[in-house]
Protein backbone atom coordinates (compact mmCIF):
# COMPACT_ATOMS: atom_id res chain seq x y z
CA UNK A 1 0.00 0.00 0.00
CA UNK A 2 1.29 3.47 -0.80
CA UNK A 3 0.78 6.06 1.75
CA UNK A 4 3.83 7.98 0.01
CA UNK A 5 1.30 11.61 0.27
CA UNK A 6 0.03 10.91 3.65
CA UNK A 7 3.73 10.62 5.18
CA UNK A 8 5.10 13.74 3.39
CA UNK A 9 1.47 15.80 4.52
CA UNK A 10 2.23 14.79 8.20
CA UNK A 11 5.74 15.85 7.55
CA UNK A 12 4.40 19.22 7.07
CA UNK A 13 1.49 18.85 9.60
CA UNK A 14 3.83 18.96 12.44
CA UNK A 15 5.52 22.13 11.31
CA UNK A 16 2.84 24.02 13.00
CA UNK A 17 0.07 21.68 14.65
CA UNK A 18 1.27 19.72 17.02
CA UNK A 19 1.88 15.83 17.46
CA UNK A 20 0.66 17.07 13.80
CA UNK A 21 -3.24 16.51 14.81
CA UNK A 22 -5.84 18.51 16.14
CA UNK A 23 -7.02 15.38 18.75
CA UNK A 24 -4.35 12.93 19.90
CA UNK A 25 -6.82 9.92 19.26
CA UNK A 26 -6.03 10.81 15.30
CA UNK A 27 -1.73 10.17 15.92
CA UNK A 28 -0.72 6.66 15.23
CA UNK A 29 2.11 7.17 18.37
CA UNK A 30 0.46 3.81 19.86
CA UNK A 31 0.61 1.75 16.84
CA UNK A 32 4.02 3.52 15.72
CA UNK A 33 3.09 4.43 11.78
CA UNK A 34 1.75 7.67 10.04
CA UNK A 35 -1.66 9.07 10.55
CA UNK A 36 -3.94 8.62 7.10
CA UNK A 37 -4.25 12.15 5.18
CA UNK A 38 -8.39 11.26 4.62
CA UNK A 39 -9.68 13.52 1.56
CA UNK A 40 -13.27 12.22 0.58
CA UNK A 41 -15.60 10.03 2.60
CA UNK A 42 -18.88 7.63 1.09
CA UNK A 43 -20.96 5.39 2.77
CA UNK A 44 -19.18 2.56 4.30
CA UNK A 45 -15.68 4.01 3.01
CA UNK A 46 -13.13 6.63 3.70
CA UNK A 47 -10.32 7.68 0.97
CA UNK A 48 -6.91 8.62 1.90
CA UNK A 49 -4.91 11.23 0.31
CA UNK A 50 -3.06 8.19 -1.51
CA UNK A 51 -6.40 7.09 -3.29
CA UNK A 52 -6.83 3.89 -0.87
CA UNK A 53 -9.65 3.31 -0.21
CA UNK A 54 -10.48 1.42 3.67
CA UNK A 55 -13.80 0.37 4.29
CA UNK A 56 -14.28 2.48 7.82
CA UNK A 57 -14.98 1.61 11.27
CA UNK A 58 -13.60 4.80 13.04
CA UNK A 59 -17.06 6.21 11.84
CA UNK A 60 -15.41 9.70 12.90
CA UNK A 61 -15.29 8.29 16.54
CA UNK A 62 -19.27 7.70 16.42
CA UNK A 63 -21.31 10.21 14.58
CA UNK A 64 -21.55 8.74 10.88
CA UNK A 65 -24.27 6.36 12.20
CA UNK A 66 -25.66 6.95 8.67
CA UNK A 67 -22.83 6.28 7.14
CA UNK A 68 -20.25 9.26 5.60
CA UNK A 69 -21.98 11.73 3.42
CA UNK A 70 -25.67 11.15 3.38
CA UNK A 71 -27.20 12.56 0.61
CA UNK A 72 -29.81 14.11 2.88
CA UNK A 73 -27.43 15.58 5.64
CA UNK A 74 -25.89 17.13 2.47
CA UNK A 75 -28.73 18.75 1.15
CA UNK A 76 -29.85 20.03 4.89
CA UNK A 77 -26.17 21.71 5.22
CA UNK A 78 -26.66 23.00 1.10
CA UNK A 79 -30.04 24.79 1.92
CA UNK A 80 -29.50 26.12 4.89
CA UNK A 81 -26.23 27.77 4.25
CA UNK A 82 -27.92 29.82 1.81
CA UNK A 83 -29.57 31.53 4.28
CA UNK A 84 -26.50 32.29 6.35
CA UNK A 85 -24.45 30.23 9.10
CA UNK A 86 -25.22 32.17 12.18
CA UNK A 87 -27.16 34.43 13.53
CA UNK A 88 -26.73 34.40 17.40
CA UNK A 89 -30.48 34.60 17.78
CA UNK A 90 -33.03 31.52 18.11
CA UNK A 91 -34.05 29.15 15.49
CA UNK A 92 -37.07 27.34 14.81
CA UNK A 93 -34.82 24.62 14.26
CA UNK A 94 -32.97 24.86 17.72
CA UNK A 95 -36.89 24.01 19.08
CA UNK A 96 -37.23 21.06 16.72
CA UNK A 97 -34.46 20.07 17.53
CA UNK A 98 -35.21 20.00 21.47
CA UNK A 99 -38.33 18.46 21.05
CA UNK A 100 -36.96 15.24 19.22
CA UNK A 101 -34.08 15.06 21.18
CA UNK A 102 -36.91 15.07 24.58
CA UNK A 103 -39.24 12.46 22.66
CA UNK A 104 -36.41 10.26 21.76
CA UNK A 105 -34.93 10.57 25.15
CA UNK A 106 -37.79 10.28 27.74
CA UNK A 107 -35.80 10.95 31.00
CA UNK A 108 -34.90 14.59 29.04
CA UNK A 109 -37.44 17.20 30.19
CA UNK A 110 -35.15 20.13 28.89
CA UNK A 111 -32.25 20.37 26.50
CA UNK A 112 -29.50 22.50 26.17
CA UNK A 113 -27.29 22.73 22.96
CA UNK A 114 -23.33 23.11 23.30
CA UNK A 115 -20.55 22.96 20.72
CA UNK A 116 -18.66 19.20 21.64
CA UNK A 117 -19.40 16.43 24.02
CA UNK A 118 -16.88 18.16 26.71
CA UNK A 119 -18.85 21.15 26.70
CA UNK A 120 -21.31 18.90 27.92
CA UNK A 121 -19.96 17.24 30.17
CA UNK A 122 -18.18 19.92 31.95
CA UNK A 123 -21.47 21.78 32.02
CA UNK A 124 -23.77 19.00 33.50
CA UNK A 125 -20.89 18.93 35.92
CA UNK A 126 -21.50 22.32 36.62
CA UNK A 127 -25.12 22.43 37.11
CA UNK A 128 -25.27 19.14 39.22
CA UNK A 129 -22.44 21.25 41.55
CA UNK A 130 -25.32 23.84 41.65
CA UNK A 131 -27.58 22.03 42.38
CA UNK A 132 -26.82 20.23 45.00
CA UNK A 133 -24.47 22.76 46.66
CA UNK A 134 -21.87 20.09 47.00
CA UNK A 135 -18.33 19.76 45.51
CA UNK A 136 -17.28 16.30 44.70
CA UNK A 137 -17.68 13.49 41.70
CA UNK A 138 -17.44 10.02 41.43
CA UNK A 139 -16.29 9.16 37.66
CA UNK A 140 -14.61 5.47 37.31
CA UNK A 141 -11.43 4.38 36.53
CA UNK A 142 -10.96 4.04 32.53
CA UNK A 143 -14.10 6.29 31.42
CA UNK A 144 -13.95 9.49 29.36
CA UNK A 145 -15.89 12.20 29.27
CA UNK A 146 -14.32 14.69 27.19
CA UNK A 147 -10.69 16.89 28.34
CA UNK A 148 -12.51 18.53 30.98
CA UNK A 149 -9.88 19.10 34.04
CA UNK A 150 -12.43 17.76 36.68
CA UNK A 151 -12.18 14.75 33.95
CA UNK A 152 -8.98 14.10 33.45
CA UNK A 153 -8.62 11.70 36.10
CA UNK A 154 -7.26 8.04 35.32
CA UNK A 155 -9.20 8.98 31.81
CA UNK A 156 -9.32 7.04 29.17
CA UNK A 157 -9.79 7.16 25.44
CA UNK A 158 -6.38 9.06 23.90
CA UNK A 159 -5.42 10.20 27.57
CA UNK A 160 -5.14 6.22 28.23
CA UNK A 161 -3.90 5.32 24.90
CA UNK A 162 -1.13 7.57 25.23
CA UNK A 163 -0.07 7.25 28.43
CA UNK A 164 -1.17 10.41 30.06
CA UNK A 165 -4.72 9.57 32.14
CA UNK A 166 -3.66 12.18 34.78
CA UNK A 167 -2.77 15.46 32.77
CA UNK A 168 -0.54 18.21 34.40
CA UNK A 169 -1.86 21.32 34.05
CA UNK A 170 -4.89 20.12 36.36
CA UNK A 171 -4.67 21.91 39.63
CA UNK A 172 -4.75 19.71 43.12
CA UNK A 173 -7.54 21.79 44.12
CA UNK A 174 -9.47 20.45 40.48
CA UNK A 175 -7.96 16.63 40.79
CA UNK A 176 -9.26 16.32 44.71
CA UNK A 177 -12.73 17.08 44.01
CA UNK A 178 -13.19 14.08 41.45
CA UNK A 179 -13.24 10.88 43.26
CA UNK A 180 -12.68 7.41 41.29
CA UNK A 181 -14.64 4.29 41.48
CA UNK A 182 -13.82 0.69 39.60
CA UNK A 183 -16.50 0.44 36.91
CA UNK A 184 -18.94 -2.59 37.20
CA UNK A 185 -18.02 -2.74 40.81
CA UNK A 186 -20.66 -1.52 43.27
CA UNK A 187 -18.44 -1.54 46.82
CA UNK A 188 -15.86 1.11 45.27
CA UNK A 189 -18.88 3.34 44.68
CA UNK A 190 -20.77 2.64 48.24
CA UNK A 191 -17.37 3.04 49.72
CA UNK A 192 -16.95 6.42 48.49
CA UNK A 193 -20.56 7.04 49.60
CA UNK A 194 -20.06 6.54 52.76
CA UNK A 195 -16.91 8.04 52.97
CA UNK A 196 -17.76 11.17 51.62
CA UNK A 197 -21.17 11.46 53.44
CA UNK A 198 -23.80 14.48 51.85
CA UNK A 199 -20.58 15.93 49.64
CA UNK A 200 -21.50 14.18 46.41
CA UNK A 201 -22.46 16.00 43.61
CA UNK A 202 -22.65 13.81 40.97
CA UNK A 203 -21.70 10.37 39.76
CA UNK A 204 -20.74 10.31 36.02
CA UNK A 205 -20.04 7.15 34.08
CA UNK A 206 -20.37 5.86 30.38
CA UNK A 207 -23.77 3.81 30.65
CA UNK A 208 -22.12 1.56 28.20
CA UNK A 209 -18.44 2.28 27.65
CA UNK A 210 -16.61 2.71 24.63
CA UNK A 211 -13.14 4.84 25.62
CA UNK A 212 -11.44 1.79 27.32
CA UNK A 213 -13.46 -0.55 24.79
CA UNK A 214 -17.04 -2.01 24.97
CA UNK A 215 -18.12 -2.82 28.15
CA UNK A 216 -21.44 -3.52 29.65
CA UNK A 217 -22.50 -3.16 32.75
CA UNK A 218 -23.92 -5.63 35.31
CA UNK A 219 -27.53 -5.32 35.95
CA UNK A 220 -26.25 -5.13 39.57
CA UNK A 221 -24.17 -2.64 39.45
CA UNK A 222 -25.79 0.04 37.28
CA UNK A 223 -29.21 -0.28 39.45
CA UNK A 224 -26.89 0.01 42.77
CA UNK A 225 -25.65 2.79 41.34
CA UNK A 226 -29.28 4.84 40.45
CA UNK A 227 -30.42 3.72 44.13
CA UNK A 228 -26.99 5.27 45.75
CA UNK A 229 -27.12 8.22 43.96
CA UNK A 230 -31.50 8.52 44.82
CA UNK A 231 -30.54 7.65 48.24
CA UNK A 232 -27.91 10.40 49.18
CA UNK A 233 -29.31 13.39 47.02
CA UNK A 234 -26.25 12.76 44.28
CA UNK A 235 -27.08 13.50 40.58
CA UNK A 236 -26.70 10.17 38.48
CA UNK A 237 -25.63 11.94 34.89
CA UNK A 238 -25.17 9.29 32.05
CA UNK A 239 -22.41 10.19 29.48
CA UNK A 240 -24.20 9.11 26.50
CA UNK A 241 -21.81 11.30 24.12
CA UNK A 242 -20.91 8.23 22.91
CA UNK A 243 -24.04 6.14 22.95
CA UNK A 244 -26.52 8.35 22.74
CA UNK A 245 -28.84 7.32 19.35
CA UNK A 246 -26.15 4.86 19.15
CA UNK A 247 -26.80 1.19 20.85
CA UNK A 248 -30.61 2.13 20.64
CA UNK A 249 -32.48 4.93 19.54
CA UNK A 250 -33.43 6.16 23.05
CA UNK A 251 -29.23 5.32 24.54
CA UNK A 252 -28.28 3.38 26.93
CA UNK A 253 -30.77 4.08 29.30
CA UNK A 254 -33.02 2.57 27.20
CA UNK A 255 -31.42 -0.88 27.15
CA UNK A 256 -30.02 -0.96 30.77
CA UNK A 257 -33.97 0.13 32.35
CA UNK A 258 -32.35 3.35 34.06
CA UNK A 259 -33.30 7.03 34.29
CA UNK A 260 -30.85 9.34 35.09
CA UNK A 261 -31.03 12.37 36.58
CA UNK A 262 -28.97 14.21 33.63
CA UNK A 263 -27.92 13.21 30.20
CA UNK A 264 -24.91 14.36 28.29
CA UNK A 265 -24.77 13.97 24.35
CA UNK A 266 -22.42 14.53 21.21
CA UNK A 267 -21.95 12.75 18.59
CA UNK A 268 -24.79 11.28 16.32
CA UNK A 269 -26.88 14.43 17.89
CA UNK A 270 -24.51 16.75 15.07
CA UNK A 271 -24.50 14.64 12.31
CA UNK A 272 -21.01 14.93 11.59
CA UNK A 273 -20.71 18.35 12.61
CA UNK A 274 -19.51 19.34 16.26
CA UNK A 275 -21.92 19.59 18.32
CA UNK A 276 -22.82 18.48 22.04
CA UNK A 277 -25.85 18.67 24.88
CA UNK A 278 -26.70 18.43 28.10
CA UNK A 279 -30.96 17.90 29.59
CA UNK A 280 -32.79 15.66 32.19
CA UNK A 281 -35.01 16.65 34.93
CA UNK A 282 -36.49 20.13 34.21
CA UNK A 283 -36.46 20.86 38.07
CA UNK A 284 -32.54 20.93 37.54
CA UNK A 285 -32.21 22.60 34.07
CA UNK A 286 -34.30 25.40 34.95
CA UNK A 287 -31.35 26.60 37.69
CA UNK A 288 -29.05 27.40 34.00
CA UNK A 289 -29.28 30.83 32.85
CA UNK A 290 -30.83 32.95 32.04
CA UNK A 291 -33.88 31.20 34.58
CA UNK A 292 -31.41 30.56 37.30
CA UNK A 293 -27.86 31.22 39.12
CA UNK A 294 -25.80 28.69 36.57
CA UNK A 295 -23.94 29.81 34.18
CA UNK A 296 -23.24 28.44 30.84
CA UNK A 297 -23.49 30.18 27.26
CA UNK A 298 -21.90 29.99 23.87
CA UNK A 299 -21.84 32.09 20.97
CA UNK A 300 -22.56 29.15 18.05
CA UNK A 301 -24.67 26.72 20.26
CA UNK A 302 -27.02 26.23 18.75
CA UNK A 303 -25.81 27.17 15.24
CA UNK A 304 -27.76 26.64 12.16
CA UNK A 305 -25.52 24.46 10.26
CA UNK A 306 -24.62 22.30 13.35
CA UNK A 307 -28.94 21.98 14.09
CA UNK A 308 -29.44 21.12 10.16
CA UNK A 309 -27.02 17.81 10.04
CA UNK A 310 -27.66 17.08 13.46
CA UNK A 311 -32.13 17.65 12.80
CA UNK A 312 -32.01 15.81 9.54
CA UNK A 313 -29.75 12.74 10.97
CA UNK A 314 -31.66 12.62 14.49
CA UNK A 315 -35.43 12.54 12.28
CA UNK A 316 -34.01 9.63 9.91
CA UNK A 317 -33.07 7.98 13.29
CA UNK A 318 -36.42 8.24 14.55
CA UNK A 319 -38.11 7.71 10.98
CA UNK A 320 -36.75 4.98 9.38
CA UNK A 321 -38.54 2.01 10.09
CA UNK A 322 -36.34 -0.77 11.60
CA UNK A 323 -33.35 1.41 11.37
CA UNK A 324 -32.04 0.40 14.87
CA UNK A 325 -32.67 -3.40 13.71
CA UNK A 326 -31.20 -3.37 10.89
CA UNK A 327 -27.42 -2.04 12.48
CA UNK A 328 -28.08 -4.45 15.02
CA UNK A 329 -28.21 -6.91 12.53
CA UNK A 330 -25.26 -5.72 10.92
CA UNK A 331 -23.04 -5.49 13.55
CA UNK A 332 -24.12 -8.86 15.21
CA UNK A 333 -23.40 -10.45 11.47
CA UNK A 334 -19.81 -9.26 11.61
CA UNK A 335 -19.14 -10.03 15.02
CA UNK A 336 -20.20 -13.33 14.86
CA UNK A 337 -17.73 -13.57 11.81
CA UNK A 338 -15.21 -12.42 14.25
CA UNK A 339 -15.70 -14.50 16.92
CA UNK A 340 -15.81 -17.59 14.77
CA UNK A 341 -12.51 -16.78 13.29
CA UNK A 342 -11.16 -16.42 16.80
CA UNK A 343 -12.58 -20.38 17.82
CA UNK A 344 -11.56 -21.54 14.73
CA UNK A 345 -8.21 -20.83 15.17
CA UNK A 346 -8.09 -20.65 18.53
CA UNK A 347 -6.66 -17.70 18.55
CA UNK A 348 -7.34 -15.50 22.15
CA UNK A 349 -9.25 -13.01 22.49
CA UNK A 350 -12.57 -11.47 23.77
CA UNK A 351 -15.01 -9.50 21.49
CA UNK A 352 -17.60 -7.21 23.53
CA UNK A 353 -20.63 -5.95 21.91
CA UNK A 354 -23.65 -3.71 22.37
CA UNK A 355 -25.66 -2.67 19.54
CA UNK A 356 -23.44 -1.19 16.35
CA UNK A 357 -20.35 -0.47 19.26
CA UNK A 358 -17.88 -3.44 19.68
CA UNK A 359 -14.21 -3.97 20.36
CA UNK A 360 -11.87 -7.46 20.13
CA UNK A 361 -9.68 -7.40 23.00
CA UNK A 362 -6.34 -9.22 22.48
CA UNK A 363 -6.51 -11.16 25.78
CA UNK A 364 -6.06 -14.30 27.21
CA UNK A 365 -8.87 -14.03 29.74
CA UNK A 366 -12.13 -14.89 29.59
CA UNK A 367 -14.20 -11.41 30.10
CA UNK A 368 -13.20 -8.09 29.89
CA UNK A 369 -15.42 -6.00 32.37
CA UNK A 370 -13.55 -3.19 33.90
CA UNK A 371 -10.07 -1.28 33.64
CA UNK A 372 -7.75 -3.71 35.27
CA UNK A 373 -9.33 -6.82 32.81
CA UNK A 374 -8.73 -4.06 29.74
CA UNK A 375 -4.86 -3.25 31.04
CA UNK A 376 -3.97 -7.27 31.09
CA UNK A 377 -4.35 -6.55 26.57
CA UNK A 378 -1.55 -7.48 24.57
CA UNK A 379 -0.94 -3.71 22.91
CA UNK A 380 1.87 -4.80 20.57
CA UNK A 381 -0.15 -7.68 19.01
CA UNK A 382 -3.11 -4.99 18.48
CA UNK A 383 -0.34 -2.61 16.79
CA UNK A 384 0.32 -5.35 14.39
CA UNK A 385 -3.43 -6.36 13.97
CA UNK A 386 -4.37 -3.02 13.53
CA UNK A 387 -1.40 -2.44 10.57
CA UNK A 388 -2.79 -5.63 8.91
CA UNK A 389 -6.29 -4.19 9.04
CA UNK A 390 -4.99 -1.22 7.07
CA UNK A 391 -2.65 -2.52 4.90
CA UNK A 392 -5.67 -5.00 3.36
CA UNK A 393 -8.33 -1.95 3.48
CA UNK A 394 -9.96 -1.77 6.49
CA UNK A 395 -9.67 1.62 8.83
CA UNK A 396 -10.09 0.82 12.89
CA UNK A 397 -9.04 2.68 15.51
CA UNK A 398 -5.29 3.24 16.31
CA UNK A 399 -6.01 2.04 19.82
CA UNK A 400 -7.08 -1.08 21.38
CA UNK A 401 -8.80 1.06 24.00
CA UNK A 402 -11.49 2.23 21.58
CA UNK A 403 -14.99 0.96 19.76
CA UNK A 404 -15.41 0.38 16.35
CA UNK A 405 -18.71 1.53 15.04
CA UNK A 406 -20.95 -0.08 12.26
CA UNK A 407 -23.10 2.28 10.55
CA UNK A 408 -26.29 1.46 8.69
CA UNK A 409 -24.21 1.88 5.13
CA UNK A 410 -22.36 -1.00 5.95
CA UNK A 411 -22.73 -4.09 3.07
CA UNK A 412 -22.93 -7.53 3.87
CA UNK A 413 -20.31 -7.04 1.15
CA UNK A 414 -18.01 -5.07 3.50
CA UNK A 415 -18.88 -7.05 6.45
CA UNK A 416 -17.84 -10.18 4.99
CA UNK A 417 -14.35 -8.65 3.54
CA UNK A 418 -13.75 -7.29 7.18
CA UNK A 419 -14.43 -10.95 8.50
CA UNK A 420 -11.89 -12.76 5.86
CA UNK A 421 -9.02 -9.85 6.14
CA UNK A 422 -9.46 -10.29 9.49
CA UNK A 423 -9.21 -14.16 9.70
CA UNK A 424 -5.93 -13.86 7.42
CA UNK A 425 -4.82 -11.31 9.59
CA UNK A 426 -4.81 -13.01 12.94
CA UNK A 427 -3.60 -16.86 11.19
CA UNK A 428 -0.65 -14.34 10.31
CA UNK A 429 -0.11 -13.62 13.69
CA UNK A 430 -0.46 -16.94 15.30
C1 LIG B 1 -16.29 11.66 22.65
C2 LIG B 1 -16.73 11.68 24.07
C3 LIG B 1 -16.71 12.84 24.83
C4 LIG B 1 -16.09 14.12 24.35
O1 LIG B 1 -16.75 14.67 23.26
P1 LIG B 1 -15.98 15.75 22.34
O2 LIG B 1 -17.00 16.16 21.35
O3 LIG B 1 -14.81 15.01 21.77
O4 LIG B 1 -15.55 16.85 23.24
C5 LIG B 1 -17.24 12.80 26.11
N1 LIG B 1 -17.77 11.67 26.60
C6 LIG B 1 -17.81 10.52 25.89
C7 LIG B 1 -18.44 9.30 26.49
C8 LIG B 1 -17.28 10.48 24.61
O5 LIG B 1 -17.27 9.33 23.92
Amino acid sequence: MNISKSKAAFIEAVKHIPGGVNSPVRAFNSVGGNPLFIKKSLGSKVTDIDDNEYIDYVASWGPMILGHTHPDVVEALNRTAMNGTSYGAPTLMETEMADLICKMIPSIESVRMVNSGTEATMSALRLARGYTKRDLVIKFEGCYHGHGDSFLIKAGSGALTLGTPNSPGVTKGTASDTLTAVYNDLDSVLGLFNEYKDQIAAVILEPVTGNMGVIKPSDEFIQGVRKACTDNGTVLIFDEVMTGFRVAKGGAQEILGITPDLTTLGKIIGGGLPVGAYGGKKEIMDLLAPNGPVYQAGTLSGNPMAMAAGLTTLRLLDETPNFYEKLEEKAAFLVAGLQKNLDDLGFPGVINRVGSMFTLFFTKEKEVNNFSDVMKCDTDLFAKYFMMGLESGIYTAPSQFEAGFVSIAHSEVDLQETIDKSREALKQLL
